[in-house]
């Protein structure tokens, strides 16, 4: 580094060598693994030759060796982060497609966590010592619940959707509804993923209304399938009208078609007698005569991440044996984890074991307490902190969607806590992200809003440790 004679350097020269900034960081930083620290000198310095050779001004001269150890610790910091990692859910939407939708319940973690640690009879036959079925269990348990023919579970309800149109409607044409070619969060495109599964889409109505006659008209020939998808994250009023899912039974019928329907978020539980609406009641949907269902298992049936399909026998073993299904199926951790869940629900001990449930049932009178209680803490910790005077909190009562794509225009009533401060609240909120265990809330004008539907008992002392830390 002993440029300093140089007129006029090569600002390259003054970059430390690779291996002095992996081993100063190294040594300073005996927090970070070896492997991030190398991979980030290398990273850093790397950078900082390109925009130099291409002229380009870097942010801070490369003055001093030592001017590099912070980005390089900030570089190795992000590389050794585990992704994905835990965070607090304070935005009070239950099934936050970004956070990961549904928790699991401690049972589906322990079943997976078993199957998971040794070997388990997942396409053995116990009985017979000859092959089973991987699915057999889950797919009777399925049918248990929701009075179903048959039933099958792949890797997602993306997949689900894929598979069956694949399976019932290759190089034929699939007709749908105008107003319901969706896209939900994550580039799940109706139409995209039609042409991807070999079938011709046929779009009848207008956005807003489709009427009986619009499929029939569109029926021909060459039409293999009636699709009905639900629309999830939005919804209609106004001039509008669809065909419900009974005419499309009726019309599809008639003209010997099979009718499928995406429910995209649908549950096993009737939870109408909770204020729920009847939308998303899988069993309900099977009763208007429709040949397939398939919805998610990570939304509103609170389990693992699943495509769950009801039908008739036909077509789920047509679905079963298509070369596709063993391109989509499950893992045996989800399959753990799922076969737990729908055995909780035999049980009758959903609303009590799955914490989705819980959550989606707690009365909001509960959640004002739990709410005033946090307002205590915080309060307690701010003052402890010297910062009373530039904080202040208030309990009040709110409304928060489900999320994740279910019951589109209905909220549930909770209770959050407000709070604002002199640094305001994006300020916060985005070092609240930032901070070691990540607190994700709501910015409302100014004041950053905790809502406690979603946020757990056990969660509150994390979040009030990480509060105090971000006002500090
Ligand atoms: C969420 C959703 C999907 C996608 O389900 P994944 O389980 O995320 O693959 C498909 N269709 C509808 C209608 C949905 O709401």
């Amino acid at each position: 580094m002993d440029s300093q004679g140089d007129v006029n350097p090569d600002p390259r020269r003054l970059l430390p060598a690779v291996d002095w900034l992996r081993r100063e960081l190294e040594r300073r930083r005996p927090d970070l693994p070896a492997w991030a620290v190398t991979a980030a000198a290398r990273r850093v310095l790397l950078e900082a030759r390109e925009k130099l050779a291409g002229q380009e001004s870097i942010a801070r001269e490369p003055a001093q060796p030592e001017d590099w150890l912070a980005p390089a610790a900030e570089a190795a910091g992000r590389l050794a982060a585990a992704h994905p990692r835990a965070v607090i859910n304070a935005t009070g939407v239950l099934l936050h497609t970004n956070l990961g939708r549904a928790p699991l319940a401690p049972g589906a973690i322990q079943a997976a966590a078993r199957v998971a640690a040794g070997y388990s009879n997942l396409e053995l036959d116990l009985e017979t010592g000859s092959r089973g079925n991987r699915l057999g269990a889950v797919a009777e348990k399925l049918c248990l619940l929701s009075g179903a023919e048959a039933a099958t579970a792949c890797n997602n309800n993306a997949a689900a959707l894929l598979l069956a149109l694949n399976t019932l409607a290759c190089a034929g044409e699939v007709v749908v509804s105008r107003g319901e070619l969706v896209e939900i969060g994550g580039s799940f495109r109706v139409p995209e993923i039609m042409e991807r599964a070999g079938v011709k889409l046929i779009e009848v109505g207008t956005t807003n209304r489709t009427h009986p006659r619009d499929y029939e008209r569109a029926i021909g020939p060459d039409t293999a399938l009636l699709l009905k998808v639900h629309r999830s994250n939005f919804a209609q009023s106004g001039f509008v009208s669809e065909v419900s899912l009974t005419e499309l039974v009726e019309i599809g019928h008639a003209h010997r078609l099979p009718v499928a329907e995406d429910l995209g978020s649908g549950t096993l539980l009737d939870l109408t007698k909770a204020g729920f609406p009847a939308e998303s009641f899988a069993p309900g949907c099977l009763r208007s005569g429709v040949d397939l269902v398939c919805f998610s298992g990570d939304k509103l049936m609170g389990g693992p991440q699943a495509g769950l399909v009801l039908g008739t026998e036909a077509v789920i073993s047509a679905m079963r044996s298509n070369p596709l299904a063993r391109a989509l199926r499950l893992d045996k951790l989800t399959l753990a984890a799922l076969d737990w869940t729908l055995s909780c629900m035999l049980s009758g001990n959903a609303a009590e074991e799955l914490p989705l449930l819980r959550q989606m049932l707690e009365p909001a009178v509960e959640i004002e307490r739990r709410a005033g209680a946090l307002r205590e803490r915080l309060e307690k910790a701010i003052a402890d902190l010297g910062q009373g005077e530039k904080v202040s909190l208030r309990v009040r009562a709110d409304r928060a969607p489900v999320g994740g794509g279910s019951l589109p225009g209905f909220e549930l009533d909770t209770w959050v806590v407000e709070l604002s401060a002199d640094v305001g609240a994006d300020t916060l909120a985005s070092r609240l992200r930032r901070s070691e265990l990540p607190v994700l809330a709501r910015v409302r004008d100014r004041s950053l809003v905790f809502d406690l539907r979603s946020l757990r008992d056990e969660e509150m002392t994390d979040l009030v440790a990480s509060v105090l830390h971000v006002l500090r």
